[in-house]
């Protein structure tokens, strides 16, 4: 074996082609959900100038304060470092929307992206530095009924993956931001004198982002919380109505859900709904999906006052469910037919029909070098094909061409020009790959990236 010179930097990973069957199955589902409740396809930049992050989610986040990749070049000036990667989705969407004019839009405007993002975080099972969210965005008007709709999205796209059972939804409600300034503010005063009880990082966090001790882990905090005012009691009536309403049309959706007081959101500009869905037996560790209503961001990236809304949900972590909950993204990259060939005429006349049996949507691997045709066969056996064509001197010479069955261990010879039409006859007009960018009514099929 040699030995790489060069690995994947930590927390990175390779998609390897057997990953990309259950990236590709995701993508489906999400699209296809995505279409049928109205959402547009959106690719933000995959770094914007840091302000977008650092402004947008917080400066006393997790993200902004201990993750953010921040993009030099070579030519390292003070410009360089204005840019980062993008930790999320959210953000880069909103300086769109505002960039864009699409306020002048029909509201609410519905978009979606799916893609990588990056965070600087201590790498572990679940959590890389690399990995990659679907996200969904509904801006432009508010009513409880779109918070429900968009849970629902996401709940079908985890029940289309069959993974939905595996998970609960938590929800919360936050309150607007006066609410939670107030609620900070009566925080901070609990703990005076007690700082000194709370782990280092809660310290800090008491300090700079108050509210992010409420789903700290660590149980010195969760103790002293105990006793702490709490979230509900700073939650206004406006607030209070609405959640209420978001909870009962989850129950018309029949969408079951956790209420849990305790669920903030590491981000900043979350108000009123947050969400999460958590793994059954882990909880908030490994979360596969959030989000919430940002009734604020808009107005943060120059726009007028603009509700919105959102989710994202982490691919790799969904892939995980995927493969523990035993579901097998199809695999639609088999090999149809393996070609041999012996002589260089024969290569010619296979080099063409390759082509032909392409095109015509099959599968198609072959007139690999000059190995012998035992060899050839051993080959088709590994790409595990479900025929091999075999052309020879012989065969060259009668326009023949033999066809071997790899399943049923058995051969026939047929005439050459019946080759296509047999083997499409054999896999079935339905299981060709054809692709074409409109289908029969003419409209684009959007099966891209
Ligand atoms: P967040 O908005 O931070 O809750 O992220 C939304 C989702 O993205 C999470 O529920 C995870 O599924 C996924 N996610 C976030 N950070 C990471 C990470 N470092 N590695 C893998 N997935 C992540």
């Amino acid at each position: 074996m040699s030995q790489p010179l060069f690995r994947t930097p930590r927390g990175t990973n390779d998609v390897l082609p057997e990953d990309h069957q259950y990236h590709t199955y995701i993508k489906k589902a999400v699209r296809h959900r995505a279409r049928q409740a109205g959402f547009k396809r959106i690719d933000p930049p995959m770094y914007e100038n840091r302000a977008v992050f650092e402004r947008g989610i917080g400066e006393h986040t997790d993200i902004v304060e201990k993750e953010l990749f921040l993009v030099s070049s070579k030519q390292a000036s003070d410009e360089s470092t204005q840019f980062a990667l993008r930790p999320e989705f959210t953000a880069g969407i909103c300086r769109a929307y505002v960039e864009h004019g699409m306020q002048q839009l029909p509201q609410p405007v519905q978009l979606f992206s799916i893609g990588q993002c990056f965070r600087h975080d201590r790498p572990q099972k679940g959590r890389y530095r690399q990995f990659h969210q679907f996200d969904f965005e509904i801006i432009g008007l508010k009513d409880p009924s779109l918070d429900a709709q968009l849970i629902q999205v996401t709940a079908k796209i985890l029940e289309d993956l069959r993974i939905r059972h595996r998970l609960t939804l938590q929800i919360n409600n936050v309150g607007n931001s006066d609410n939670r300034t107030e609620f900070c503010q009566a925080l901070k005063d609990f703990f005076i004198g007690k700082e000194r009880n709370l782990p280092e990082l809660d310290q800090h966090r008491l300090q700079h982002n108050p509210l992010r001790l409420l789903d700290s882990k660590e149980e010195d905090t969760q103790i002293l919380l105990k006793n702490a005012p709490k979230l509900e009691q700073f939650v206004d009536d406006e607030s209070r109505i609405y959640h209420e309403t978001v909870l009962e049309y989850l129950d018309t959706l029949g969408i079951s859900y956790v209420k849990n007081e305790g669920l903030v959101r590491g981000l900043d500009y979350y108000n009123q709904t947050v969400f999460e869905f958590w793994d059954n037996s882990t909880g908030a560790q490994n979360a596969v999906g959030g989000g919430g209503r940002y009734d604020s961001l808009i107005e943060l990236f120059g726009g007028q006052s603009t509700p919105g809304l959102g989710v994202a949900c982490g691919m790799e972590r969904i892939i995980w469910h995927m493969k523990e909950a035993g579901i097998q993204a199809p695999n639609k990259d088999q090999v149809d037919v393996f070609v041999a060939q012996l002589g260089p005429e024969a290569k010619k006349t296979c080099l063409k029909l390759i082509t032909d049996l392409r095109d015509a949507g099959i599968h198609t691997v072959g007139a690999l070098g000059e190995a012998s045709l035992k060899s050839q066969m051993r080959l088709a056996d590994k790409f595990q094909a479900r025929y091999t064509l075999l052309l020879g001197k012989m065969e060259v010479k009668e326009s023949t061409i033999i066809l071997r069955d790899m399943v049923a261990g058995k051969q026939k010879q047929i005439p050459f020009k019946d080759t296509l039409k047999t083997v499409k006859k054999l896999l079935g007009e339905k299981n060709l790959d054809t692709y074409s960018l409109t289908d029969h009514l003419g409209n684009v099929i959007d099966e891209g990236e």
